[in-house]
């Protein structure tokens, strides 16, 4: 346990069960010391996760397809913590027939809601969270690097994890006149609920681990870390910038 994010406050998005990455970075935030809101999206998700936290744990629902529904999730978190330090966005969805075969196979409708809930979220999500955050706080998302590689099955994810680092960028100016630094984690391939959509995971992990130069996977730990990094004042020289947090598997 140390200290580094004594006093902070940070709402932690999308955390569904111990493989969720948003959970490494639960971990590496109270190592740290932080006071963590979650948001979950629904009922279901909710039992889930009241069974990684205790009764004390501070939890909001927000579902992000749904501007009122954030809009609500930030004024309920303001009333129960008051101003926050950060926001930790960890979620994307798209369905799982677009996670196969060739992009040209894409849906209209698919590509839509890939997009509405992988990346404009993140931007409804940065428009109410400014509102009720501290000067000097961060956020920060998740990407993966089928943003700017073909990676076999990511298709409209890719699209979408694109559309969501261009948004990094642009959040990052606009906030920055409140002093708040607007990141992105590229973590590396990880087995989660959320990934077991894309056709051929397995193999995608495989190639990955080969890929990957001390031939281990990266731990949702090890991004909870670099998450951690990038709530604390450690960072705060950073805004805009998309770190990989991938043991270097996007180095070849
Ligand atoms: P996960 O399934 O554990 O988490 C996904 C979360 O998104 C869940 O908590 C789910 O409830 C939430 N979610 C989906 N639709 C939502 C909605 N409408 N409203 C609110 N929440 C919603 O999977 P994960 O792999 O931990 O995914 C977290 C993030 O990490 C995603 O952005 C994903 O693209 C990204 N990522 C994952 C990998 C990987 O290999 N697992 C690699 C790089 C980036």
């Amino acid at each position: 346990m140390n200290t580094l994010l004594k006093g902070k406050k940070i709402v932690l998005m999308g955390v569904v069960n111990k493989a969720s990455i948003a959970w490494g970075c639960a971990l590496a935030l109270q190592n740290c010391g932080a006071t963590i809101v979650y948001t979950y999206q629904n009922d279901r998700v909710k039992k889930q996760l009241d069974k990684l936290i205790t009764e004390e744990d501070i939890t909001v629902q927000c579902d992000v397809s749904s501007d009122a529904e954030i809009e609500q999730a930030f004024n309920e978190i303001h009333e129960k913590v008051g101003n926050i330090d950060g926001v930790v966005h960890s979620i994307a969805f798209a369905r799982k027939e677009e996670l196969e075969g060739e992009l040209t196979e894409a849906s209209r409708e698919g590509y839509g809601i890939a997009q509405d809930v992988s990346a404009f979220s993140f931007i409804a999500v940065c428009r109410e969270a400014r509102k009720i955050m501290n000067e000097g706080g961060s956020i920060s998302t998740m990407t993966y690097v089928g943003s700017s590689r073909a990676v076999n099955n990511y298709n409209v994810m890719g699209l979408a994890k694109a559309s969501l680092e261009s948004a990094v960028r642009y959040l990052a100016v606009d906030l920055a006149k409140q002093d708040i630094r607007v990141n992105a984690v590229s973590a590396g391939a990880i087995k989660t609920l959320a990934s077991s959509g894309i056709k051929g995971f397995r193999n995608l992990l495989d190639e990955a681990i080969e890929r990957t130069p001390s031939g281990k996977q990266v731990t949702t730990e090890e991004v909870g870390k670099a998450v951690a990094f990038l709530m604390s004042d450690l960072s705060t020289g950073l805004t805009g910038d998309v770190i990989y947090v991938d043991k270097g598997t996007h180095l070849s």
